[in-house]
């Protein structure tokens, strides 16, 4: 382990953290592993054929650390653009499991960069939705979060639906959120909190809301992507 990396101490909510691959999603991967064999694959980048992604555009996804000032500091490992955009695309709406991998660094450098040297720091995903769980099988943060080597605990929960927030504005969205999430057994803990996307960071700001209103200490936020013209690069 890299001097820097978080090193994510076991804690009470260990049992909190459910095995997030069910029987649907396994059967799923398996599927479409199979699939893979017999289907044409090309790069989820450029469309270069029989790679899942070449070469250039996997040195696309090298971690390009970058900040924004939110409720907290939200680190992001990559400007949602170009590659990495159609890469997190692939990953979210195609069911590209295996992309999940090369997002990992990215999304350990902005995580690493919001823990700072601190060790006893729990990471906290922003909840995916029931119907985007049912709709993809997976959870996007927390399955790049595993590729990524790091632990996390599910202590946000959903409170109630937020409607569709495409083609809100920043000021609608935080009215849509508010009060979307709550958060569970996080008095007293050090906190960076997760998502895969940052856009105009409404949910992440409702997610710090909601942990700290559990007494949670949220020292910062981290995604794996996020759009570039609001981040300041470092
Ligand atoms: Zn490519």
């Amino acid at each position: 382990m890299r001097t820097g990396d978080v090193r994510l101490t076991p804690t009470p909510h260990d049992e909190l953290m459910e095995p997030d691959l069910r029987v649907g999603a396994v059967l799923r991967g398996a599927l479409a592993d199979a699939l893979a064999l017999v289907l044409p694959v090309a790069c989820a980048g450029c469309d270069e054929p029989d790679v899942p992604l070449c070469p250039t555009c996997a040195g696309q996804l090298r971690p390009q650390p970058a900040r924004r000032a939110l409720t907290v500091t939200v680190w992001s490992g990559l400007p949602f653009h170009g590659v990495t955009a159609r890469v997190v695309r692939a990953l979210k709406e195609d069911g590209r499991t295996g992309l999940a991998r090369e997002l990992a660094p990215a999304l350990r450098a902005a995580v690493d960069a919001a823990a700072g040297d601190r060790r006893d720091v729990v990471v906290v995903p922003v909840p995916t939705s029931r119907a985007a769980f049912r709709r993809r099988g997976y959870r996007v943060v927390e399955l790049v979060a595993r590729r990524a080597g790091l632990r996390t605990a599910r202590l946000l929960l959903t409170a109630r639906r937020a409607a569709d927030q495409r083609g809100l504005g920043r000021a609608e969205r935080r009215r849509n959120v508010a009060h979307t999430l709550r958060a569970r057994a996080v008095e007293g803990l050090r906190v960076v909190v997760i998502d895969d996307v940052v856009t105009t960071g409404a949910t992440l700001d409702e997610a710090v809301r909601a942990l700290r209103e559990g007494g949670a200490d949220v020292i910062g936020a981290a995604a794996i992507a996020a759009t570039p013209s609001r981040m300041n690069r470092l």
